[in-house]
């Protein structure tokens, strides 16, 4: 339960949610109260329209007039039960007037309007039957102020002063309408309920469609972490942002399982470098033990294991080199180099191997004078690598030509052969570790397949590239490029 309430796909879903509960529950609420306040706006204006007709049939038009005007003098009293009159009752248009102030009485008493009619002395001069019994009179409203308000017992009032004082009063009961409106705010809470049930439900299909490859990101990723590294996960046709995560994931596994196989055949490669001479040793030993030999013999085994642990420990060294430069820590020096310099060192190392197998070497860097930032000694044996086997590769009375150079704010060392040259679907290979293109021909350069992979780990230790170009019987370009100082 825990692990689920901590789930990306709950907080989501949580969150999302809780907004839109937020936002159904401010727009039942603002919807209730403008209702509210509409229905109360309408039945005052309503209770204001009815008084307004009133008025002058319950006072006389003339007392609604202010005193200076000459309006009428004050009234006195005609008791409870029907509407009071005026002097000089009993005319045909006293006759009208009563019945029409009847018919509203009546309209009144069906709309559930009742009505008061008073002095300002407080003496009630008219009262509906209606009249409910709580009914407390409000304090009055100035002369000429006529507005519906709600009184504390829940009534909706309309009330009118006239200029003498006298006021009349005409209120509804706004229980029925209040139970209205509340039956009203519940349907708007279960119709808002029900929206959000609605929301939060497809919602919740949406974020959990939507995070489903997570799921099945983590379960391969498991797989892997449990030693399978052929798995990938099944990005499919997905384009969003997962689908790329997916297939950034499968890119970086595919890496990692490239690495770890690199790394297995490596480890492979290097032991069967090393048993090589271990068993030369071990043979030779095991020979001369055997029984008594002249000295010359035991002289010969000597030779015989001195130059095969010379080639262990050889080995050993370029293993241990490739092996600082996987940990990055291959190059510890940041001089400026002369790669003219370095260029001449390497040609001045190389030229007894190249007059041995009458291989021409000629260098055209004498007037290079630029510097890059690095490691003297590596940059040496990157070049060295390149011009051996520019020498070793190549044929009686071949040629090796050396260029230096610069391109842009990058400087270039070139090692150009008449050489064998490489085949076309090898040369993607030749810089991986042990690898050699011709096995048979290797043991006779006793090359280990390890020179131009430390070239590459020195060049890149100084964020260089190094690329060859070859043709079989042609020969053979590395060309190798750095950053200037
Ligand atoms: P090795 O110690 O065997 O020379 P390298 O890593 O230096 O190992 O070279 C890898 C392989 O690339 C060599 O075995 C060789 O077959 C090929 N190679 C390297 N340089 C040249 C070249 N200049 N001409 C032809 N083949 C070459």
């Amino acid at each position: 339960m825990r692990s689920f309430t901590s789930s990306i796909r709950w907080r989501i879903f949580t969150f999302y949610t809780g907004l839109i509960a937020i936002a159904v529950g401010l727009l039942v609420a603002i919807n209730h109260v403008s209702a509210v306040r509409m229905m109360e706006q309408v039945e005052g204006l309503s209770l204001q329209a009815r008084m307004m007709d009133m008025l002058p049939f319950v006072f006389g038009a003339r007392a609604l007039r202010p005193i200076e005007e000459g309006g009428e003098g004050r009234q006195p009293p005609r008791g409870r039960g029907g509407p009071p009159g005026r002097r000089g009752e009993g005319g045909p248009d006293r006759e009208e007037e009563r019945a029409r102030l009847k018919r509203m009485a009546e309209a009144n008493l069906r709309a559930g309007v009742f009505a008061v009619a008073m002095r300002e002395t407080n003496e009630r001069i008219y009262e509906s039957k209606n009249v409910p019994e709580d009914f407390l009179v409000p304090p009055a409203l100035p002369f000429g102020e006529r507005r519906a308000r709600r009184t504390g017992e829940g009534y909706l009032i309309a009330d009118s002063t006239t200029p003498r004082g006298d006021r009349l009063i005409l209120g509804i009961s706004m229980t029925a309408l209040d139970e209205k409106s509340s039956r009203d705010l519940l349907n708007g809470v279960g119709a808002g309920l029900l929206v959000l049930g609605v929301v939060a439900g497809v919602g919740f299909v949406i974020v959990s469609r939507g995070l489903e490859p997570v799921g099945v990101i983590g379960a391969t990723a498991e797989r892997i972490a449990a030693g399978d590294l052929s798995e990938r996960i099944d990005v499919g046709s997905q384009r969003s942002e997962l689908g790329k995560l997916a297939m950034i994931l499968n890119t970086t596994f595919g890496r990692l399982q490239e690495a770890l196989q690199r790394q297995v055949r490596f480890t492979a490669d290097a032991s069967h470098e090393l048993r090589t001479p271990v068993a030369a040793i071990l043979a030779d030993c095991q020979y001369a033990l055997k029984k008594d030999r002249p000295v010359e013999r035991y002289l010969e085994t000597i030779e015989v294991c001195h130059e095969s642990a010379q080639h262990m420990r050889s080995l050993i060294d370029r293993l241990g080199l490739l092996a600082k430069f996987d940990a990055r820590d291959g190059t510890e020096q940041r001089d400026a180099v002369s790669l003219r310099e370095a260029s001449e060192y390497a040609v001045s190392q190389i030229l007894p191997v190249a007059d041995e197998r009458r291989v021409r070497v000629d260098a055209e860097c004498s007037d290079f004078h630029v510097d890059v930032r690095g490691d003297r000694l590596r940059l040496r044996q990157a070049i060295l690598n390149l011009l051996l086997n520019a020498v070793v590769y190549n044929r009686e009375d071949g040629w090796v030509r050396l260029r230096c150079g610069q391109v842009e704010d990058r400087a270039f060392v070139e090692v150009e052969d008449g050489g064998v040259g490489i085949p076309k679907e090898k040369i993607g290979r030749v810089f991986e570790r042990f690898y050699r293109v011709d096995e048979s021909r290797n043991g006779k350069t006793g090359g280990s397949g390890l020179g131009l992979a430390i070239c590459r780990s020195i060049v890149q230790a100084h964020g260089g590239t190094v690329t060859v170009e070859s043709e079989v019987g042609v020969g053979s370009c590395f060309r190798m490029e750095l950053p200037l100082a």
